[in-house]
């Protein structure tokens, strides 16, 4: 066994997960784009007190999941790398007083999350995340428009199945009656809570909500939902949203106790899931709007709304096999005299394009075609020591004889 080995609840990504990788933040990229979304990038940290304040200081990702740095020298922990891209791109927001270009400003990025979480299956400590955040426009027209991308993003990459979990968990308005209720059926059970239950329900109770705790989940069905006490301007933010997903051909499921980890979610919360797919684990995304963030943050009351999807639960749900790593052509030398002439054969395909591979450890005839074929080239081009050309297809087995002048366009057709 190697003497060291990643971190625990992180991974390498090879050269053939790359391919499949690389595809999706190119979807990504592509569909951010004709939907108007901008790249933005910000730090893998920032000041502790951005997440504290945007997420909330009673939550799974503060309390428990947070990555904490110590600046040198210095016993307070200042920094925490980003456990999420939407705190972070909210203080860039203000930071550049982007509330004075037009609105919304839409923007789109993708990178490394860190989350100092138990590992398992589809649960990492660095992870990766596709977002999209549409900030300056109280919807509820945006929010459709926010999760109809992220339905076609998760689809396109070849997710079958998918499903959309959505509900509405109210504002500063209405959100209290409801947390009233919760606090009032819940502490008939207080007793039977385990101690990080009872914890949450004197300090931070819509987080009951977000349990992994079996006991507590099964009191949780007679609770109270949030639906019965939306105000009427939450109401009809909800309803709206519904009409124009219909519109859109889109129908969630309703999700009563979906509240999201997070505090700074206001009226609509939504998860994407791979139907059949149990447990907390097959989220592929989440999002909603976040109407308060941006003022708690410091800047000017301004509504929001914005989700992320997580890339490698996607790429287990999509159960694609390794990408391949192949080259267009393998460039192989009948004899020494040949090596030369393989070698700006292979130069001038790189120059239009093709990816071309020479042999360039000395291998004999039979030793390069075996070398081509487990790098898996789909042809292989045999300089013969006549001066002739045979081009071979891998797949196939087929081949023949191709004129110099006429190679490219064969390899591209
Ligand atoms: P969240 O905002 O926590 O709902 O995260 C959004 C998405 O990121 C989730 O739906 C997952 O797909 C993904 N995600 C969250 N935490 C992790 C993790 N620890 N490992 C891998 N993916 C994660």
């Amino acid at each position: 066994m190697a003497k060291f080995q990643a971190p625990r609840g992180t991974r390498d990504l090879l050269p053939a997960d790359m391919a499949v990788w690389q595809r999706l933040e190119d979807l990504g990229a592509k569909l951010a784009a004709t939907y108007g979304y901008q790249p933005i990038e910000t730090p893998l940290f920032e000041d502790t007190e951005v997440f504290e304040r945007g997420i909330g200081e009673v939550t799974d990702i503060v309390e428990k999941e947070l990555f904490r740095i110590k600046s040198p020298g210095s016993d307070e922990e200042r920094w925490a790398l980003r456990p999420e891209p939407t705190a972070g791109i909210c203080r860039a927001y203000v930071e550049h007083g982007m509330h004075t270009l037009p609105q919304p400003v839409k923007l789109t990025s993708w990178g490394p999350m860190f989350r100092y979480d138990r590992p398992q299956a589809g649960r990492y400590r660095q992870f990766w995340q596709f977002d999209v955040e549409a900030i300056g426009d109280a919807g509820p027209a945006i929010d459709a428009e926010v999760i109809e991308l992220a339905l076609r993003f998760v689809r396109e990459a070849g997710v079958e199945n998918v499903e959309l979990h959505l509900n509405s968990i109210g504002d500063a308005a209405c959100r209290p009656g409801y947390i009233a209720a919760l606090v009032d059926y819940m502490s008939g059970h207080a007793a039977e809570l385990p101690e990080l239950e009872q914890r949450r329900l004197a300090a931070n109770p819509l987080r009951l909500l977000d349990t992994k705790d079996a006991q507590t989940l099964a009191i949780l069905e007679g609770a109270p939902t949030m639906d019965a006490h939306l105000c009427p301007a939450c109401r009809d933010h909800f309803d709206s949203l519904l009409a124009h997903l219909a519109s859109l051909g889109i129908e969630p499921r309703r999700a009563p106790r979906l509240v999201r980890g997070l505090d700074y979610y206001t009226r609509t919360a939504f998860e994407l899931y791979q139907r059949g797919a149990q447990g907390q684990q097959s989220a592929l995304g989440g999002g909603g709007r976040y109407d308060g963030l941006i003022e708690q943050l410091g800047g000017p009351s301004t509504p929001a709304v914005g989700w992320a999807a997580g890339i490698e639960r996607i790429m287990l749900a999509m159960g694609e096999e390794a990408g391949s790593t192949a080259r267009d052509a393998f460039l192989a030398a009948a004899d020494d005299d040949q090596r030369q002439r393989a070698l700006t054969l292979a130069i001038e395909l790189r120059h239009a394009g093709l990816s071309a591979e020479v042999d360039l450890a000395g291998r004999g005839l039979k030793g390069q075609l075996k070398h081509a074929n487990r790098i898996g080239a789909r042809h292989v081009l045999i300089l013969e020591a006549d001066g002739s050309l045979q081009m071979r297809d891998m797949e196939s087995g087929e081949q023949h004889q191709v004129a110099p002048g006429e190679v490219l366009d064969e390899l591209s057709s």
